[in-house]
């Protein structure tokens, strides 16, 4: 059951077809997106493809070149940023170094002539909530990098936001301390039930924290879904690739049978048995993907579909695993990752089976 601190005032989200032009460069396009209230968003995408853009939008600062941003069904472009009660973690947090955590906090509610003693508790509630209790009268400056985060966090929350957007806020911090803020930020989004929108290129850091993921690249929005639908069926080559799947082969989907699909490599002909599933047909030009560690390696006797002979040119042991570079004759390469131990030499010959339940379609971009 949920712990409801600030009752009421959770919003609904919507971006529709909002596109942002800096000149001639196009930061975000045609972007459509519907945030439920309490929901937990994440923005996910490399570097550049438009995350800041959407959320400096919404947040007010920077004004769309055509389309509309919606707070449960009120259209917000012409709302001054004062009134749209965001609450926001940058990713250098700008917190004032010279002033004290207390201060710092308190800004909002300074800004909102929030009165004395009310602005005393609230400050004092949250610090409890980020558990930054006895050091109310630090300087900044003198805070570790995990400190100010989350001073930055009780900072965005001490107001009382209807949404809070934050920004990369966890990649300043080492990975054992990124970790931390992570469950805590989950815990925290349970307590408030706020709407969220998270933004990232670490795609580790969206599965786990978010309820909805976003994925984007160059501007324009590739998937919208549950963590788990993104991580088991990415739509399209660019999300297969940023979540992490592997072997890509470019091809066609020339026949079917038996509920299998016969798959021909563009390139050098390679014929492959897959699954079929709903969204793809006969003729349709697709990439197959399959992940290093659902590929096998076969060295006794095998036979049937989906087996390639090969040889093993590189041997990475990682402790728990081991990563093979196998090099069938026509040079072209799979990467093989087997649990445990490292079982197999370079220049040993061996068959790789790719399971045609385990290979995924994916279209083009
Ligand atoms: P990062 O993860 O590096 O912050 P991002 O996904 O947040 O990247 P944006 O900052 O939204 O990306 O930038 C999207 C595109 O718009 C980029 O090509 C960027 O160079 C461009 N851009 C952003 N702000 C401006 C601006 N004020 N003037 C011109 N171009 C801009």
């Amino acid at each position: 059951e949920r712990k409801k601190i600030f009752t009421g005032n959770s919003t609904r989200v919507e971006l529709k077809n909002l596109t942002k032009k800096f000149g001639s460069t196009t930061a975000v396009e045609n972007a459509s997106l519907e945030i439920d209230s309490g929901e937990f968003m994440t923005l996910l995408g490399p570097s550049g493809c438009g995350k800041t853009t959407i959320l400096s939008m919404i947040l007010g600062i920077l004004e769309p070149t055509s389309g509309e941003i919606a707070f449960n069904g009120q259209p917000i472009n012409h709302i001054d940023m004062s009134k749209r009660d965001i609450g926001m973690v940058f990713q250098n947090y700008a917190l004032f170094p010279h002033m004290t955590v207390f201060q710092n906090i308190a800004f909002g509610l300074d800004m909102r002539k929030v009165e004395k003693e009310e602005k005393k508790k609230r400050v004092r509630e949250v610090i409890k909530m980020v558990q930054l209790d006895g050091l109310e009268d630090r300087f900044i400056k003198d805070l570790s990098g995990g400190q100010q985060q989350r001073v930055a966090l009780a900072r965005a929350i001490v107001i009382r936001p209807r949404i809070l957007l934050l920004d990369e806020p966890l990649s300043n911090l080492d990975a054992k301390l990124r970790k931390e803020m992570r469950t805590q930020l989950k815990k925290l989004h349970r307590e408030l039930d706020i709407t969220t929108i998270y933004v990232t290129h670490d795609q580790e850091e969206a599965l786990s924290l978010s309820t909805k993921i976003t994925v984007m690249s160059k501007g324009v929005i590739q998937q919208i879904g549950a963590p788990e639908e993104i991580f088991r069926r990415p739509r399209n080559y660019f999300v297969a690739n940023f979540i992490g799947y592997g072997n890509f082969l470019k091809g066609k989907l020339v026949d079917e049978k038996n509920g299998q699909f016969i798959f021909e490599t563009t390139k050098d002909s390679l014929r492959l048995t897959v699954n079929r599933d709903n969204k793809h047909q006969v003729g349709d030009q697709v990439f197959l993907t399959i992940k290093p560690e659902m590929l096998e390696i076969v060295t006794g006797e095998k036979t049937g579909v989906n087996l390639l002979d090969g040889e093993i040119v590189t041997s990475d042991y990682i402790g728990s695993a081991t990563g093979y570079e196998v090099q069938m004759e026509n040079g072209r390469t799979f990467q093989v990752n087997v649990p445990g131990l490292n079982p197999y030499a370079v220049g040993q010959k061996v068959k790789l089976y790719l399971d045609p339940a385990k290979i995924l379609i994916v279209d083009e971009e």
